[in-house]
């Protein structure tokens, strides 16, 4: 079995800062990644609010050049998902989807988040015919057409926003009378002629044959070729709730150190209970939860000073 210092699960930008952070602390370091590296940054069209970059980044270039940097400061990525996670002894196992175990001191969930289903009719039926979580990968597939987004807060607005570059019509669906979204974004999106807001309204429902033809909000049928959802995030955390605390949403407690309720486990950016997930926050955690992983390793091996 192979032995590591540190683990780390998810290569979000949470993971590749602390791959960063424990690289340079010299300790054995290896993110295990199971889709691609960036996670849901990766699949963000454009980040504005990420400092260092004023004209701001695409989310790829940003993700690459985060893996770069843990690569380069001594982390290995490992392309494979952990499917369990044991703690026996002191020790974690960790089991990949192939069936081979690792042996690790220390464990950093940094497994981030994945988009919230509504749960409404068609919506399971049309993922792929024109059902979408992310218009980044998807929204050139709808060039002159009609789409339906739903959602409030910065992540559908922002993706509304690049939609209606090449849609010829973006219907916004909020459940309010006025966005969440930060006040910058919401100023361009409700300036955007191509875009129109339905205040005070619920998808209910997706039409269609072999793609959608319509979706049902608020009991108005709106002919549509597409639904784009962004009605927040699900804590990927199903591989730590038997051994850590977790809230109701499925999001990891932690303290301020990002330590878990079991010593030898750490948790930070969108898997973690906090109030805002960004990039930043996510960033933020990582580097104390890379450190406080560092000291917890450092004193078992007792090369701490
Ligand atoms: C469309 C969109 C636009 C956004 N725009 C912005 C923005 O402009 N600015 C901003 O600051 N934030 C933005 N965000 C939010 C931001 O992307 C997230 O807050 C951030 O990516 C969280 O980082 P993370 O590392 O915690 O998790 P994630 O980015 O979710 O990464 C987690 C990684 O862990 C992997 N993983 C999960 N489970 C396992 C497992 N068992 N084994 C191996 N790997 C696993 C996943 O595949 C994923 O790659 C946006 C999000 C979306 C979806």
């Amino acid at each position: 079995m192979d032995k590591i210092d540190v683990a780390v699960v998810g290569a979000g930008p949470a993971g590749l800062t602390s791959g960063i952070y424990l690289g340079r602390a010299r300790l054995k370091t290896v993110i295990f990644e199971k889709a691609i590296a960036g996670g849901q940054m990766a699949i963000s069209e454009w980040i504005e609010n990420y400092p260092g970059f004023s004209e701001g980044i695409s989310g790829q270039d940003l993700s690459m050049k985060m893996r770069e940097q843990a690569v380069k400061c001594g982390a290995e990525i490992i392309e494979d998902e952990i499917t369990g996670l044991k703690n026996p002894d002191n020790i974690f196992i960790l089991k990949a989807s192939g069936g081979k175990e690792y042996q690790a001191m220390a464990v950093v969930i940094a497994a981030g988040a994945v988009p919230r289903k509504m749960n409404v009719p068609g919506e399971e039926e049309f993922v792929g015919r024109g059902v979408s979580y992310c218009a980044t990968c998807d929204a050139p597939l709808f060039k002159e057409k009609t789409v339906v987004v739903v959602g409030g807060g910065d992540t559908a607005v922002q993706e509304a926003i690049f939609l209606a570059k090449y849609a010829k019509k973006v219907y916004l669906a909020h459940r309010r009378d006025r966005l969440r979204a930060t006040k910058i974004l919401a100023e361009r999106l409700l300036a955007n002629k191509k875009i129109e807001p339905i205040w005070s309204s619920v998808l209910t429902g997706i039409n269609g044959d072999k793609k959608v033809t319509s979706a049902v909000v608020s009991g108005r049928k709106i002919e549509c070729d597409g639904v784009f959802i962004f009605a927040g995030i699900v804590p990927s955390s199903r591989i730590v709730k038997e051994l850590v605390d977790v809230d109701e949403a499925g999001h990891i407690i932690t303290d301020e150190n990002m330590n878990t309720s079991r010593k030898g486990i750490f948790a930070c950016g969108d898997v973690r209970k906090k109030s805002l997930w960004q990039v930043v926050t996510a960033c933020g955690d990582a580097a104390v939860a890379a450190v406080s992983a560092q000291y917890y390793v450092e004193n078992l091996k007792g090369t701490a000073y």
